[in-house]
């Protein structure tokens, strides 16, 4: 692979801006990018407020008190959300903004991972050997945290007609070593909520002190909303920890999540620091420092714009404009959503080729298809390890996906199927 050098000489700036428009020009249209979660359109005065918070650094709460006001209040509005109990002696929830989820899964981890080590210090037991119990449905960053921090995986695997874990195995594959057992709200293959209130209760049952973290980074914004009565968040008791990326469901741009933890007592003393940063003492439990505040201003932005009501009307706009898809798809008979439906799910649409037509391409070659034919980015994925092998395309329903955007995709896939019914076997 060629290495390019820095250029010795300058360029002027608008023949540099135009080389680099050049450069993305392979880049495809965010809005045509249907395989992502994450957010590709904020208006005018999101954008305006982003850019304006582009100077300002986070971390600096000494120089910037209306921002770290602004970020606290976050972490109160999205603990309230997740139902935290209320702290004694202090209004504040205990919680923080990432850069995302997987650095929030990150934090988690390592607060449920030293918490068990101190009580098994404590008690005069080893602590060398952790594990976390896991569906193999889990995104890849948890394989990062565990391998980063020296955590052994212990998974719960999907089967041929289950895509999200199996509470009592889950449960069953607990020992001394487990730090914790995490529960997926909404998993990146199906949208499905894993069921967190059957593990709780076993967990309950069986007087097993064992903590349980949700992996809210897509359903944080929806359940609340559309399933206001689904218990599966801070209402369990054994649930301590919960992850949220502000950047999907959220509504902001790529960069920000949110961790918050049931009660100070969950995030050890050890995680947190105190700085004495230009001056001031500020407590910080990231691993990240230094980031802009542009995102966490847009995020308070969205939650005050929108309120309750606003993110209950958005989300459930996707979640019909998920269903509509979804029916479409089957009507066309050719494919099995596995997706759930009328929002108890994420808004996505997880389907396959219905295996029952013995067609001669696969889930692979639709993909290609789609996107020679309109640009349209839908992925192929065969699913978690031990379902059998199985394909699946998936449409992840975002607010910039218009009714007339799903209409030409439904139309782009008949014509993909045409194309690739006629072109035989092996083509595509
Ligand atoms: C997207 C996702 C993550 C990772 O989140 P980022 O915000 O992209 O770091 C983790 N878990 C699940 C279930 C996700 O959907």
């Amino acid at each position: 692979m060629a290495r390019n050098g820095m250029p010795t000489d300058e360029m002027p700036r608008e023949d540099a801006y135009r080389m680099i428009q050049d450069d993305l020009a392979i880049d495809v249209a965010p809005a045509r990018n249907l395989g992502s979660f994450v957010t590709t359109h904020m208006e005018d005065e999101a954008e305006k407020l982003m850019a304006n918070m582009l100077s300002k650094n986070i971390v600096n709460h000494e120089s910037y008190p209306g921002t770290t006001n602004i970020q606290n209040r976050c972490v109160n509005m999205i603990a309230h959300l997740f139902n935290a109990p209320t702290q004694e002696g202090s209004v504040d929830a205990v919680g923080t903004s990432t850069v995302g989820s997987s650095e929030a899964i990150m934090l988690a981890t390592l607060a449920m991972k030293k918490r068990w080590a101190n009580k098994r210090r404590a008690a005069g037991k080893d602590h060398s050997k952790p594990n976390l119990v896991m569906s193999s449905a889990v995104q890849v960053c948890w394989k990062k945290a565990a391998r980063y921090f020296d955590v052994e995986e212990k998974f719960v695997y999907c089967a041929k007609d289950r895509y999200t874990i199996d509470p009592s195995e889950a449960v069953g594959l607990v020992d001394e070593n487990t730090i914790g057992i995490c529960s997926i709200m909404g998993t990146t293959y199906t949208g499905e909520y894993e069921d967190t209130k059957a593990i709780n209760d076993l967990l309950v049952k069986r007087d097993l002190d064992i903590p349980i973290h949700i992996d809210a980074a897509s359903g944080g914004f929806v359940a609340p909303f559309v399933n206001p009565d689904l218990v599966w968040d801070f209402r369990l008791e054994k649930v301590v920890s919960i992850n949220v990326s502000g950047h999907k469901y959220g509504l902001v741009y790529a960069g920000i999540g949110w961790v918050i933890w049931r009660g100070a007592e969950y995030l050890p003393k050890e995680l947190i620091l105190n700085m004495n940063y230009l001056g001031a003492e500020q407590l910080t439990f990231t691993l990240n420092f230094s980031r802009a505040a542009s995102h966490v201003i847009s995020q308070y932005y969205k939650l005050i714009s929108l309120g309750q009501k606003g993110y209950r009307r958005v989300m459930l706009d996707l979640i019909c404009m998920a269903d509509y898809l979804g029916s479409n798809l089957e009507q066309m008979g050719c494919f099995v959503v596995l997706s759930k439906k009328h929002g108890q799910g994420l808004p996505l649409v997880a389907f396959r080729l219905d295996p029952a037509k013995g067609y001669v391409f696969d889930e692979f070659a639709i993909a290609r298809e789609l996107r020679r034919l309109g640009g349209w980015v839908v992925p192929a994925y065969t699913m978690a390890p031990h379902s059998d092998e199985v394909k699946i395309l998936r449409v992840v329903v975002r607010q910039d996906f218009s009714h007339a955007g799903c209409d030409a995709l439904i139309a782009d896939l008949r014509l993909a199927l045409l194309r690739l019914s006629m072109a035989g076997p092996g083509q595509g």
